[in-house]
């Protein structure tokens, strides 16, 4: 049983469930996730099921495997097969969003090891939340009182990398990790249940464009989080909620990873050794 705790003194939760840690690592052979193996019986194009090692209980952890290839990416997948990709995510937010005791769902990706991936195969994953948690709450809390939408401003031109019809990708002016990258509908569109057939499309091809910049940067398939931010799914209103999604690449050079250290973690203030101008000049040069 996952047991969700509140500290005390900093406020922020913690979901302890002791059975994670006999979960079993895979790398290449006996992939689990590959045509045929464990959890993945039949051939497919995309594909969801229930976590077997979830982080929380109920039916509240999915995963959701992007390409029955062991090998591809966001890059080399093509854009027909991303697209296939983005649909499952948009019909995995409609589905478990629609579920009465899921508040917010969170899709994410955690790619290779330095970034904390136990199966190699291409995979993200959903948390169906049975609340709005702290971080996309202070974000969604921060633009109501600001009483604007950050994501609706157009970002400094040197800081674009790419853009696909509706949707652009950029360095955000304050990043976490030195290469960053944040992907937008210019138009202010709260949830990917709410972009259209051919906005899916151009984020697609934006994925593929973006994700070719940054294996390329790297000279090979680089390690980095991706997490969606949409709107809450508690039947709130939540005006202020615009569709974005947020990667971070671990390492500062290929193989050196850039951890969170005590200054940052102790003080909640974060450093950069990169101008995040020269990173998307960098990006978008490769
Ligand atoms: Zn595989
Ligand atoms: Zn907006």
């Amino acid at each position: 049983m996952t047991e969700v705790r509140t500290d005390p003194l900093t406020g922020l939760t913690v979901a302890v469930n002791g059975r994670r840690q006999g979960r079993p690592r895979s790398r290449g052979e006996d992939c689990p996730f590959c045509p045929g193996g464990t959890e993945a019986p039949a051939d497919y194009r995309v594909r969801r099921f229930p976590n077997r090692w979830p982080a929380l209980d109920g039916g509240r952890c999915e995963v959701l495997l992007h390409s029955p290839e062991h090998g591809a990416s966001w890059a080399t997948m093509g854009i027909q097969q991303a697209l296939t990709a983005v649909e499952l995510w948009g019909e995995c937010t409609a589905e478990l969003g629609a579920r009465p005791d899921v508040a917010y769902v969170l899709l994410f990706e955690n790619r290779g090891a330095d970034a904390g991936a136990t199966v190699d195969h291409p995979h993200g994953q959903a948390f169906a939340l049975p609340d709005v948690p702290h971080a996309p709450a202070a974000q969604l809390e921060r633009s109501r009182l600001l009483g604007r939408c950050p994501l609706c401003e157009e970002p400094a031109k040197e800081l674009v990398v790419a853009e696909e019809g509706g949707w652009r990708a950029w360095v955000p002016e304050a990043p976490l990790f030195p290469y960053a990258l944040r992907l937008a509908p210019r138009a202010h569109v709260p949830d990917l249940p709410g972009v259209t057939a051919g906005g899916l499309r151009e984020l697609a091809g934006l994925l593929t464009t973006v994700f070719g910049h940054v294996d390329a940067l790297f000279g090979r398939p680089a390690p980095y989080l991706l997490w969606v931010r949409q709107r809450p799914t508690d039947g709130g209103r939540w005006p202020w909620a615009h569709l974005y999604l947020e990667v971070n690449v671990v390492w500062r050079a290929a193989g050196v990873p850039r951890y969170l250290a005590a200054g940052e973690l102790g003080s909640g203030m974060y450093f950069t050794p990169l101008e995040p101008e020269r990173a998307a000049e960098r990006l978008r040069g490769s």
